[in-house]
């Protein structure tokens, strides 16, 4: 795919995630609900953080699941949900019978590949408008943005610009 068409791709999903994006914490598997996604959250191995799979039967309208580990933080099951969405909206064509992720969202899909789906997840969880509304609300600091988005403090960090 070219960087154009990429970048035009990328520029539709910006208003469909906006008209999700109305509330904080972003309610991310309502976003997945949206996308015809459906969400489990089930005991798998400690090593895998989640997972988007082909599912006809279980999955959602769009005929896939993400399945999040259940021993997991909160904001980590919410991370990878969104991480999750950002494979089935950037690597659709790469997903086959399934993806899985393991602790640190690596899926077999390339560096980049993977680069390219956290920063969409950052970008769903925590996008500017509401995090500027937060702001001017008068919550600036790191720990307090973050438990407000039900993000880990790192994720928070990473999303401001902020050295870890
Ligand atoms: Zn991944």
């Amino acid at each position: 795919m070219s960087t154009t068409a990429a970048y035009d791709a990328e520029k539709v999903w910006d208003s469909d995630l906006r008209a999700l994006q109305t509330q904080v914490p972003v309610d991310v598997v309502r976003m997945a609900e949206a996308f015809g996604l459906k969400v489990w959250i089930k005991e798998m191995p400690e090593n895998v953080a989640g997972m988007i799979k082909k599912d006809n039967k279980h999955g959602g309208p769009a005929g896939y699941s993400i399945v999040v580990n259940k021993a997991q933080p909160r904001v980590r099951q919410r991370f990878t949900v969104a991480h999750e969405i950002a494979h089935f909206l950037l690597h659709r064509d790469r997903i086959g019978d399934g993806l899985e992720d393991d602790a640190l969202l690596r899926s077999g899909l390339s560096t980049m590949e993977e680069v390219q789906a956290n920063k969409l997840a950052a970008k769903i969880l925590m996008p500017f408008h509401l995090l500027r509304r937060e702001m001017n609300a008068g919550i600036r600091t790191v720990p307090e943005l973050a438990r407000r988005f039900e993000v880990s403090q790192q994720a928070m960090s990473i999303r401001l610009g902020l050295p870890e």
